[in-house]
């Protein structure tokens, strides 16, 4: 049976004080969870969480990694940089960073090749628009952009990953897409996987992202094929995110 993962995705929140609070209460709650418990920081903060968490049973990783190695390329930051850090997770192709930075699906297939290059485990991120949704382009959408990265990584690269599913329209908004909503997508993202290898989708991690709260989260991690969550706003409340991590 798969094992379920709940990860912080902080975004653009915090400094020095704030984190420590918030890393030292998490850490102070963590054995409740029933969820591995990771916490995806601002890269300033990659040293301090390393720090905190250390010799605990809670990960850390980042929010973005570059698809080149080392180089001039003024303003990135490289999977070797990351695994420096003692990261274990990056996530990529975030919907922010491919909507304000224009990320394409081949630019996260190739992040994600980067970070399994340098022994990370990137946590893919895929997800509809509300006009894609409501054009009924769902399932295209999606195959889309995981075909990318199959092409990419292949179903060797995708044993070494995790997928979070997260649609736009309930990112930031309150709106979490209804578990049977959810549910369709993750059996979609399982059977393409399946199609290129059965054993990688089975023991592939998927993960639900949007406006994941504690009311909602058990019942969304509840469905047969949600592994865990990607949490915003929510990862930001020591009790919240414990919460979720103990609904899991
Ligand atoms: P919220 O939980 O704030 O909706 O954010 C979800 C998300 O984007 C996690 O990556």
């Amino acid at each position: 049976a798969r094992t379920k993962l709940v990860a912080g995705n902080w975004k653009m929140h915090g400094d020095s004080a704030a984190n420590q609070a918030l890393l030292d209460g998490i850490k102070a709650g963590a054995a409740a969870s029933k969820a591995t418990l990771a916490v995806c920081v601002p890269f300033p903060y990659l040293a301090q969480a390393r720090a905190a968490l250390s010799g605990t049973t809670i990960a850390w990783g980042a929010q973005d990694v570059s698809r080149h190695a080392q180089g001039a390329y003024t303003g990135e930051v490289g999977a070797a940089m990351l695994n420096d850090f003692g990261c274990r997770y990056a996530i990529v192709g975030h919907s922010e960073r491919r909507s304000y930075h224009g990320e394409t699906d081949e630019v996260v297939a190739a992040k994600s090749d980067a970070a399994i290059k340098a022994g990370l485990i990137p946590i893919i991120c895929v997800g509809e628009t509300l006009a894609e949704r409501e054009g009924n382009i769902t399932g295209q959408v999606i195959t889309r952009q995981l075909d990318a990265v199959i092409a990419c990584i292949g179903a060797a690269g995708l044993a070494k990953s995790v997928v979070a599913y997260e649609p736009v329209w309930a990112i930031g908004t309150g709106k979490t897409a209804s578990p049977e909503q959810a549910q369709e997508v993750h059996a979609l993202i399982r059977a393409r996987v399946a199609a290129v290898d059965a054993n990688v989708a089975a023991g592939l991690q998927i993960l639900y992202g949007g406006s994941m709260k504690p009311n909602n989260a058990k019942e969304l991690m509840a469905q047969p094929d949600i592994d865990g969550g990607l949490i915003g706003g929510a990862a930001l409340v020591p009790a919240d995110f414990l919460a979720i991590g103990a609904a899991a």
